[in-house]
């Protein structure tokens, strides 16, 4: 079927039961000083070909660093005393599979709030009663070849939300997928959880994406990622959807995902990229972002972030979730 029929001829066809969102513990705490993404190690359980470490881990496996809870705690601590409280997006990888996960994020939390993006290979009861919904919330990325039916990981996330925690999902707009799109989405609306659809960044059959997404390929991910058809679906569903996010996220989101849709240059326009924001990499570095930029060794005793704003030098920014850290971004220098 044409993807252009699959747009215009959509319609919800599973039974609406959504799950409201809780809200996210960004809004229940003060505001964060800093948001670091943690990469906190290059290992995963599954191995897609759409990932960014794909072919590529035994190239940054050595880097990891495996340290215990208490080690671990000890270097937040460190952090928190000189910077404040953070937002920390926690990924990898597989954060879950990081020996002691559940037990650095319980410490982690007490101080920080943290988000943690993750293949939700686990059953959610192994962190009922263990984390913190006030402090803790997940960003379940679906990916169909390992986790099997949409319909079975929607109502993980769901039972994340019952739980208390805030909880969303997202796809990757793969192109052997683009026909099964719609009907995943529809899992994921039923139950009240509006998916963030990301374009695929990377190579397929040779083609550089998304530029080489055809035109309705990139019509159907634009439909998809703008929610242009949530129109379909009544308020109940939607407002599960669209629940328990802060302005800012939503702002944030929505500069991401335009960014994402339509790349410009950024090279000289200044960032906060390496003073508001830093990306923790598995091997200890702080760097300004996914593209570079060190800023320090974070078991150092004397680590800080930077001081101020700094032109970015790349030309274009790789990273949706980071761009909203440049000038004229939701996050970036005045
Ligand atoms: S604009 Fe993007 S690429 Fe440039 S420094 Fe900021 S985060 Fe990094």
């Amino acid at each position: 079927m044409a993807l252009a029929r699959l747009m215009s001829g959509f319609k919800p066809s599973r039974r609406p039961d959504p799950v409201p969102n809780p809200p996210s513990p960004a809004r229940g705490n003060p505001p964060a000083a800093v948001q670091l993404s943690w990469n906190i190690h290059a290992a995963c359980n599954y191995d897609c070909p759409y990932c960014w470490f794909h072919g590529h881990w035994d190239d940054f496996s050595g880097g990891n660093v495996y340290l215990p809870p208490g080690e671990w705690a000890g270097h937040w601590d460190r952090f928190n005393d000189r910077c404040g409280g953070a937002e920390i997006y926690i990924a990898g990888g597989e954060p879950f599979v990081y020996p002691g996960f559940e037990q650095i994020v319980a410490r982690l939390s007490k101080r920080n709030v943290v988000f943690v993006i993750t293949n939700l290979a686990w059953a959610p009861a192994s962190v009922i009663g263990k984390l913190d919904p006030a402090k803790v919330a997940f960003s379940a990325s679906f990916h169909h070849q390992a986790a099997g039916s949409a319909d079975a990981f929607a109502e993980k996330v769901a039972s994340l939300r019952r739980a208390g925690f805030h909880a969303g999902a997202s796809i990757v707009a793969y192109p052997p997928f683009l026909r099964q799109l719609p009907d995943w989405v529809d899992a994921f609306m039923a139950r009240g959880i509006y998916p963030v659809v990301q374009p695929f960044r990377g190579e397929w059959r040779g083609r550089a994406y998304p530029a080489a997404y055809s035109r309705q390929g990139r019509r159907l991910v634009e439909w998809l990622a703008r929610g242009e058809f949530v129109g379909k679906y009544g308020p109940l569903a939607w407002r599960a959807a669209g629940g328990g996010r802060t302005d800012t996220e939503r702002k944030t989101d929505d500069f991401a995902r335009e960014y994402q849709l339509a790349p410009r240059v950024t090279r000289g326009a200044l960032c906060n990229a390496g003073r508001s924001y830093g990306r923790l990499q598995f091997n200890g570095d702080m760097i300004r972002c996914s593209q570079g930029g060190y800023v320090g060794k974070f078991f150092d005793r004397d680590f800080n972030m930077g001081a101020g704003a700094q032109a970015c030098p790349f030309r274009f920014c790789e990273c949706g979730n980071e761009v909203v850290y440049v000038k004229g971004g939701p996050l970036g220098p005045g």
